[in-house]
């Protein structure tokens, strides 16, 4: 279980190499990758390189331009993944289920029940 005092995050991690990922996109401020646990047939994490921003709250504020980055990504990993629909997730705050605690979006699609936030 991460903690909100953990750094580098479990990202950070990833994104130096190392921890092992499958990197499905990068880009020199943004990269994703499939979520260890899935909760749907495509479940992707996309995340900011820096892990200044806890949550989305926080990255909206301080850099709205990355948080369109990260949607840009989502939205053509989704085209290539799921044939252009997806659900896209901000868990924030323990109470919300947040677990890692640098912003991340999770990317959810294909197979997804519909009407369900589940
Ligand atoms: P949160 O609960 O904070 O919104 O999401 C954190 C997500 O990170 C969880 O869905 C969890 O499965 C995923 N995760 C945790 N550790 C790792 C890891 O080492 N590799 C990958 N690919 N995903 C991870």
């Amino acid at each position: 279980m991460t903690t909100e005092t953990d750094s580098p995050s479990i990202f950070s991690r990833i994104i130096a190499r190392e921890i092992p990922a499958t990197i499905l996109a990068e880009t020199d401020r943004v990269i994703a990758f499939p979520d260890i646990a899935p909760k749907a047939p495509v479940h992707v994490l996309v995340v900011p390189k820096t892990e200044q921003y806890r949550n989305v709250v926080e990255l909206a504020a301080g850099d709205p331009g990355l948080l369109a980055e990260m949607i840009e990504v989502a939205d053509s990993l989704a085209a290539e993944l799921t044939g252009g629909d997806f659900r896209l997730i901000f868990n924030t705050g323990q109470g919300a289920g947040q677990t890692v605690f640098h912003v991340h979006a999770h990317v959810l699609g294909g197979g997804l029940e519909e009407g369900s936030l589940g």
